[in-house]
């Protein structure tokens, strides 16, 4: 049997790291290369269930570790603490990212695409274009909701004119119209209700190093950033205890409303001064209000990474 490649995104995956994976394979095997598979590493949050679900698709399988050897794809990540268990000895063969690169060494060469684009499906959009591979109806679902996700409909300051270009062309091959497609599946991630306060935090959580510092950035979105509030006292419980069982830094919980491109956020641990300074601002029963944050990316993590 011919080994498998496996390709995946990162750690609490989000729609971006489940779909570009998906397309990645499609992609190689249109291109040839048979033996690839995606993976998932993390449970499917509603938002990709939607997605999977309006094409009649199964979830990639769960991959819990590698082992040493592992021939791997990385899509939507580099760092390897938002990876598989056992990246270091794996053989990556190539990322496809968007992300700031850090955290990330390897022993071999590898194709590394990093481009500043708001979504790992735009680069590989282009790269459909780039070899001339034709762009069916499954694979410009898969991207469009890719993109509507990483960029809240092209709201977020994240998104570029290459992300408009890729969806307004998907929406077509799509037979979708993204504002409608789009916003039902954003709302089917906001439905936080039967989560418990664990999983809320966990849900979409980044852990980031910087000199030593060890801080976490969480997300959710929600429509009514009041109903996400009302359960702040047991959300406080679920981070302070992540703080002490992971030896944390710094927690910050961002609950970002999609609707009116805000976040509150909650933060708590020791360096909440990062918070403070980064933000200019301070934090009153251990939450602010952030008018226009809706990026973990370009919003949150550079001011806090630079203030930690
Ligand atoms: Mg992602
Ligand atoms: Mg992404
Ligand atoms: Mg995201």
């Amino acid at each position: 049997m011919e080994n498998k490649i496996y390709i995946f995104g990162h750690k609490n995956p989000d729609t971006d790291s489940i779909g570009s994976s998906m397309v990645k394979e499609i992609l190689d095997r249109k291109k040839g290369t048979n033996n690839v598979e995606a993976k998932r590493l993390g449970n499917i949050n509603k938002e990709t269930q939607y997605v999977l679900d309006y094409l009649n698709l199964q979830a990639p399988e769960l991959l819990e570790k590698v082992e040493e050897g592992q021939e791997v794809c990385l899509v939507d990540h580099n760092e390897f603490n938002q990876s598989v268990e056992g990246i270091e000895k794996a053989k990556i063969l190539s990322v496809t990212d968007h992300h700031r690169i850090a955290n990330f060494e390897t022993s071999e060469p590898l194709y590394y695409t990093a481009k500043p684009y708001g979504c790992t499906s735009t680069i590989l959009f282009e790269e459909f274009k780039n070899n001339g591979i034709e762009i069916e109806k499954t694979e410009a679902v898969l991207m469009a909701s890719c993109i509507i996700s990483d960029t809240l409909l092209l709201k977020s300051p994240t998104t570029t004119e290459h992300d408009k270009k890729a969806l307004a062309e998907l929406e077509k091959i799509a037979g979708i119209d993204v504002n409608k497609y789009g916003l039902e599946m954003l709302k089917a991630g906001t439905d936080l209700d039967d989560f418990s306060a664990e999983e809320l935090v966990n849900l979409d959580a980044k852990s980031l190093d910087k000199n030593g510092s060890k801080f976490v950035i969480a997300q959710v979105n929600t429509v009514s950033i009041e109903d996400v509030l009302k359960r702040q006292e047991e959300l406080e419980t679920a981070i302070n205890k992540e703080i002490e069982t992971k030896n944390l830094d710094l927690f910050v919980f961002a609950i970002t409303d999609i609707l009116n491109s805000n976040s509150e956020v909650i933060a708590l641990g020791k360096r909440v001064d990062a918070v403070e300074k980064g933000f200019d601002k301070k934090l009153e029963d251990n939450k602010m209000f952030l008018e226009g944050v809706v990026s973990r990316k370009k919003q949150l993590l550079p001011v806090i990474d630079k203030n930690i």
